[in-house]
Parts: C-alpha cells; structure tokens; sequence
C-alpha cells in the first residue's frame, strides 16, 4: 500500500489522497483549490492519469474535498465515487453551482481580458458536473465494502457537516489486515443540529486534518453571543450580515435565530436567506433525520430552521432589492468566505454604513476578504471598487464544524493502542506543527507532516 498527498499540503483546500494497492489506484476525496489565485491555480496542473484511478472513496461535499471531482472525470476518470447518501445528495445541489462559478469565472475573464490567456476556459462546465454525479455510489453506515480482493473501506460518522465521514480502509500486508483512517474533517459534537462524531478503537495509519490545530475554540453559548450582537445592530437600525457556508453554518444560524426568538431573548427580526444553494440544501436536512441530533428530529426540524419572519430570496433581482433596503434585518448570504457570490453585493451596500454590521460565524482562509476584514482592515476591494469599512465587524469562533486542538488530541485518545504513523494535512503551517507537537508530547504517537505530492510506503 502506498499513499500519496496530493492535495491540502500546507493549506485547509484540495483535499486529494491516492492509494496505491496492488496496482489499483484509489484516490480518497478529489477536492478543489481554493482562495487567492496562486493557491487555486493548482487546478489547472494535469492530474497524473486520470484515467487510471479505479475509484474515489469521498468523506464529506464540501467542495475542497469534492470540487474537483467534474474535472477528474473531463480528464478521463470513469470508475465509482463512493459516498454516504447525504454527501452524494449534497453534491448534487454543490457540483452544478460550483461548475456555474467556474463558468462564472471564465466568462468574466473574458468579458474584462483579465486573463493571461486569449481565451480563458473554465475548469470544468456544468456537463462535467452532471457526469461526476452519475459515477455516485452511495453506502450505508459502517458497512465494510470490499472493492478488490484483500481491500474494504467503511464510512463512520464524522460529525461535521451532513453526511460527513471518516473513511477506514482495511487492507492486507503479509497476511496481517492494516488498517488506514482518514479522518476527513473531523466535527465537534458541538452543533446544535448534526450528530457528534463517532469514536474509533484502533488504526494502523492516521491520516488526520489539522484545521485547528493551534487553537482551542471559545466554548461560550453562541446563542448568547449572536442575540446579544442581533439586537444591537438591528437596535441601532442597520443590516446585520451574516456571510455563512451553504452547508451546516448557515443551518445552525438559523436554529440559534428560531431559539433567540422562542424563548423571547431579542424580539422578531426579519431574516433573509439570500442563497438559493442553502435553501435548498437546509431542504435535505429533512430527508436525512438519521443525521441529526435527537432533539431536532421529526416534525420538529423544519420548525427549528424556520425563524419566525423568515425570507429566502431567490431571484438575482430579489437580491439586488434586497441589497439597497435599509430596514433593520438580518441577512445570511452565501460565500461564507467572501470569495464570491450574493454577499458581495451586500457588504458593496452595507460596509460604509456605521449603523451596519458583519458577523464571521466560520473559518477563514489565509489569503481571503473574509480573513481581511475580520482582521480589521478599513477598506476592501469588491468588483473592481474600493468600499469603506465603517460596519462593525464581529465575529465568533464557537460555531466551527470542525474540532479544534483540544477535540483532536481527546478523539486519538479513543485510540486503544497507539498507530504505526500518524499524516497530517489540511491545514496551513501553525496548525500543522502544533498540532504536531501536542500528538508527540502528550501521546507519543510518531506525527508526519507530508510534503506536496509525497509518497509514503505503509509498512
Ligand atoms: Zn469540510
């Protein structure tokens, strides 16, 4: 068994692993680049015969994990994508927006001649999308899946967004079953929605992510926290905005809001989702009660995700209304990172207003507007304009989907005897050697961080 990184080296995106097992070549997620361009460009590197991989075994939709799934099969991959059924129903909604935004991409390029190239192409259109998404294979829970003689991988619960796994893969050396885990991202039982993440008892090989491996997260009750920020910025008459993921923050940003209100702690507010994706991903939420935590499920769940003067805005026209509107309002609009999308379009209209106010909720990338303007900077450049910061920006960690330092250090614990070797990856260079220095202090486990396209040999 050899394993090689060739995605999420140093940086949180790109996510791609390729086993090699007895000739068959195995990729585990197939994820896209993203941030500032010299981190994205990397989507355009050919990706080493692509026709040769027999198999993509996938944790979780996020596109940083599944983004370049349409691209691998434009290059030839024809064989299976193995998923839970939530991450294959969450990449239906995912692929098609994600090739629309390349097609974006490459239309204003040319529109503007931005591109060093005569004609700029996009990474991969909606056709491609619409392809990926038939090579889908779904699989239940824990079930061990053989997929050559002497190799089975199961999903186990990840607790991180909808559907998301950890992918264990059981394979012989020398008449010995190994096994390798991927800890894809790993959750921290603290959403209010989805279910925790499970436990493992043993692995040989860790590949585990390291997206916070230098923080402890605030443990605060963010319902406190957003009601408290709420009714100060709809107090004083501004436009509360809320740039949130599609996929699991902006779920939970609209149970806190529903909470918030139930129990009376700031009054009704008007609240609109401005993302067509989460609308219609918070849809699946209601088909997939097996993924959420008992107290939300049943009838119950679409109630929780349903503030109580609750908008969705679909139309671009809606959202362009929407945009100059000056009443007191809460809107959620999607990317959550600021790297494109309908917020932009919000923050244009509302960053110069002081009554105004901006609320980071998520993870944000190095090389980002979203990091820049949680850091404080006092003017941002949006379409080719500058724009005044004078909203107050907040902002709040407690929210994460993912575990931080102190959640990974308890999940290895769960492990009965140590592994052979643990990989980190999926996070930029502090996370990666603190979290580095805590597994090999505080559980004198052996801790690699691989290189870009390092290969390893699992012996
Ligand atoms: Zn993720």
């Amino acid at each position: 068994m050899k394993i090689q990184f060739l995605g999420a080296n140093g940086v949180v995106t790109g996510s791609k692993t390729l086993l090699t097992y007895n000739g068959h070549r195995i990729l585990v997620d197939c994820g896209l680049f993203q941030g500032p361009k010299e981190i994205r460009d990397q989507n355009w590197a050919p990706f080493p015969d692509a026709k040769s991989i027999d198999a993509v075994i996938l944790t979780h939709a996020h596109i940083d994990h599944s983004g370049f799934l349409p691209r691998l099969v434009k290059e030839g991959f024809r064989g299976r994508v193995y998923s839970t059924e939530a991450t294959q129903d969450l990449c239906k909604i995912m692929l098609p927006d994600s090739a629309y935004l390349q097609e974006e991409d490459a239309f204003f390029a040319n529109k503007t001649k931005y591109s060093h190239h005569d004609l700029a192409l996009p990474l991969y259109t909606h056709e491609d999308a619409e392809k990926a998404l038939k090579l889908f294979y779904a699989l239940p829970w824990q079930k061990w899946t053989e997929l050559y003689p002497g190799f089975s991988f199961r999903f186990i619960r990840a607790g991180h967004i909808l559907g998301s796994s950890l992918a264990q893969i059981s394979f012989q050396k020398e008449n010995e079953t190994k096994i390798l885990t991927f800890s894809g991202d790993l959750g921290n039982g603290r959403s209010f929605i989805i279910h925790e993440p499970e436990y493992i008892s043993e692995t040989d090989y860790l590949v585990m992510e390291a997206t916070y491996g230098d923080r402890v997260q605030d443990k605060t009750n963010p319902i406190e926290e957003i009601g408290e920020i709420i009714q100060k910025v709809i107090g004083r008459g501004g436009t509360l905005i809320i740039p949130a993921f599609a996929v699991g923050r902006t779920q939970e940003i609209l149970y806190i809001i529903h909470q918030l209100e139930k129990n009376g702690r700031i009054s009704k507010v008007p609240v609109y989702l401005d993302s067509p994706m989460a609308q219609n991903v918070t849809q699946l939420y209601l088909h997939h009660q097996d993924e959420l935590k008992t107290e939300v499920k049943g009838d119950h769940v679409f109630s929780v995700l349903n503030p109580y003067q609750f908008h969705e805005v679909t139309s671009p026209d809606d959202s362009m209304l929407l945009c100059m509107n000056t009443d007191p309002k809460v809107v959620i609009s999607a990317a959550g990172m600021l790297t494109g999308g309908r917020i932009l379009h919000h923050l244009k209209a509302k960053l110069p207003d002081e009554k105004s106010g901006v609320l980071f909720v998520g993870y944000q990338a190095q090389g980002t507007k979203g990091l820049l303007l949680k850091n404080g900077l006092r003017q941002i450049r949006i379409h080719h304009q500058n724009v005044d910061v004078e909203a107050e920006i907040f902002s709040i960690e407690s929210l994460s989907a993912h575990a931080d330092s102190n959640d990974i250090i308890d999940w290895m614990r769960h492990l009965r005897r140590k592994p052979n070797q643990v990989y980190l990856n999926h996070g930029e260079t502090n996370p990666l050697f603190a979290l580095k220095y805590r597994i090999e202090n505080e559980l004198q486990f052996q801790v690699t961080i691989p290189g870009p396209g390092q290969e390893f040999i699992l012996d």
